[in-house]
């Protein structure tokens, strides 16, 4: 694990990089909202990012979330990894703004869920801009169709889109690869937006590609390694540690 002296090193240059990629597109940083991922790193690390003031968390694995919740207050929690229908109990009711809602079937559990808890689960719409099939997310000429499924339902908010793009190839140039898949989404989000305008947010951007992201309109940068180093083998577990 890196030391809080670094970790503060280390969010001083990201912050300073989604800065200088705002500025430089005519936006203003403080639009652009950065989630700290911290899978597979422990607790200790999560609370110290809080301490730092980097409240907004990302987990990929609800089990890994659920864990960590209880061990670092004051965070804000974000879902980023595919959520299984059979999950959603562990989610709804906890104030976890959930990126990956990429099917009916989905939509559907977690608006029974928030229903019957009588609480409002808010959501981004995850599409899959890369048409990578080992990549979650609804086709591209979905979306518009799945957020008016989901903004249907009285206890769903359905706030923006999110993208997980694929892998560069060998060599390539991270940040040229993702611009104009960074820009569809964008141009998805503001067709989307003239019918539906809560539809704001648009998760996009990693440790990797984040100038690109914020260059095509990211408000919400999710970085992991750049924050917190290199990831551990596995999931953080309570009982392992
Ligand atoms: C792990 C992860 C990230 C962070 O990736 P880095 O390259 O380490 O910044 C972002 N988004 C999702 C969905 C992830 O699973």
């Amino acid at each position: 694990m890196i030391s809080t002296e670094e970790l503060a090193g280390r969010l001083e240059t990201t912050r300073h990089r989604i800065a200088e990629a705002a500025v430089a597109a005519g936006r203003q940083p403080g639009d652009v909202v950065l989630l700290g991922v911290t899978k597979t790193h422990p607790p200790e690390l999560a609370r110290a990012a809080v301490q730092l003031g980097l409240v907004d968390l990302a987990e990929n694995r609800v089990q890994e979330l659920t864990a960590k919740r209880t061990e670092v207050p004051g965070a804000r929690w974000h879902l980023v990894g595919r959520l299984q229908r059979n999950k959603v109990k562990d989610i709804v009711g906890t104030q976890t703004l959930v990126h990956s809602v990429d099917r009916r079937s989905l939509v559907d559990a977690l608006s029974a869920r928030a229903e019957r808890d009588g609480v409002v689960q808010r959501l981004l719409v995850q599409v899959n801009v890369g048409e990578d099939p080992a990549k979650g997310g609804c086709r591209f000429t979905e979306t518009e169709d799945l957020v008016a499924y989901a903004r249907a339902r009285p206890n769903l908010a359905v706030e923006g889109l999110m993208t997980i793009l694929p892998l560069p190839p060998e060599g390539a140039d991270p940040i040229e690869e993702a611009r104009p898949r960074f820009a569809a989404l964008r141009e998805q989000r503001d067709a989307v937006r003239a019918r539906f305008p809560e539809v704001v947010h648009l998760s996009m951007g990693m440790s990797a590609d984040l100038e690109a992201a914020v260059a095509e309109g990211a408000t919400m940068v999710r970085v992991g390694t750049a924050l917190f180093g290199p990831r551990g083998d596995g999931p953080w577990r309570k009982d392992a540690a």
